[in-house]
């Protein structure tokens, strides 16, 4: 569990530790960070290079184009982040990995924090995703240029779920993938625009009512854009 005594911890092995936190500094995460309740620290991978030059990578065993990050520098990186008793999982950001879900977030929100390796160039040797024991995280498909974007678009997701982050605790229990379903739409002022009105029930006051058109809009736009979410039984 993390509180303010113990706040949720992220660790980065990039080689732009410069990169962070950017726009995590700002809004909820950011003022989330001010507040204490996470911590960033962002290291550098270049630190454990090898040589006057602190290399990093080199040209693919088999031939190919690109480079591919050294197992060894990236161990001495992990090593030197992690103490040996760190109960943080280890993430490798990789289009190869498990596409992230709002189901695997919430399970990372409610543990320690993360240590989170940003891959670069071809990507990692093979070897020190077992020998570090890292799991792949995925954030869709398509190809990046680095990790440190896609271990933005986690820790986002991560932070704003850690307690006292969002402004109304309730507005994480109705939204999209929280029960298997895509939210309903949400409307605001002014009343009438460009010749729409707000839904009629929303602005009538019998919550029963409102509450029954929301779940059925819900539905509706769930079965209608992502069939998959109500087949899989949802994995929020
Ligand atoms: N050659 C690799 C792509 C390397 S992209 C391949 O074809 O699978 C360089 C780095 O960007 C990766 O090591 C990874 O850390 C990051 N990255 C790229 N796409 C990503 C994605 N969809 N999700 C998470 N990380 C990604």
């Amino acid at each position: 569990m993390t509180g303010p005594d113990r706040p949720w911890r992220a660790t980065i092995l990039t080689l732009y530790p410069e990169m962070f936190p950017g726009p995590l500094g700002l809004s909820l995460s950011g003022d989330a960070l001010a507040r204490g309740a996470w911590s960033l620290e962002p290291r550098n991978i270049r630190d454990h290079g090898i040589g006057r030059h602190r290399s990093v990578d080199d040209t693919p065993a088999g031939g190919g184009a690109g480079m591919v990050l050294r197992c060894d520098v990236l161990a001495a990186a992990i090593d030197a982040a992690t103490l040996a008793d760190d109960a943080r999982p280890r993430l490798l950001m990789s289009p190869r990995g498990r596409p992230l879900t709002q189901a695997r977030v919430r399970a990372l929100a409610e543990g320690p924090g993360a240590v989170i390796v940003c891959g670069r160039f071809e990507g990692v040797d093979e070897r020190v995703i077992a020998g570090r024991a890292l799991e792949e995280v995925s954030i869709g498909d398509y190809v990046l240029s680095g990790g440190e974007i896609a271990a933005m678009v986690l820790l986002d997701a991560c932070v704003r779920l850690l307690p006292g982050t969002m402004g109304k605790e309730a507005s994480g229990r109705d939204e999209s993938f929280e029960g298997g379903r895509l939210e309903y739409p949400h409307y605001t002022r002014p009343r009438e625009w460009e010749g729409h009105a707000i839904p009629e029930v929303l602005t009538g006051g019998n919550h029963g009512a409102i509450e029954r058109w929301r779940r059925e809009r819900s539905d509706a736009i769930t079965r209608e854009r992502r069939p998959d979410l109500i087949v899989g039984g949802g994995e929020g």
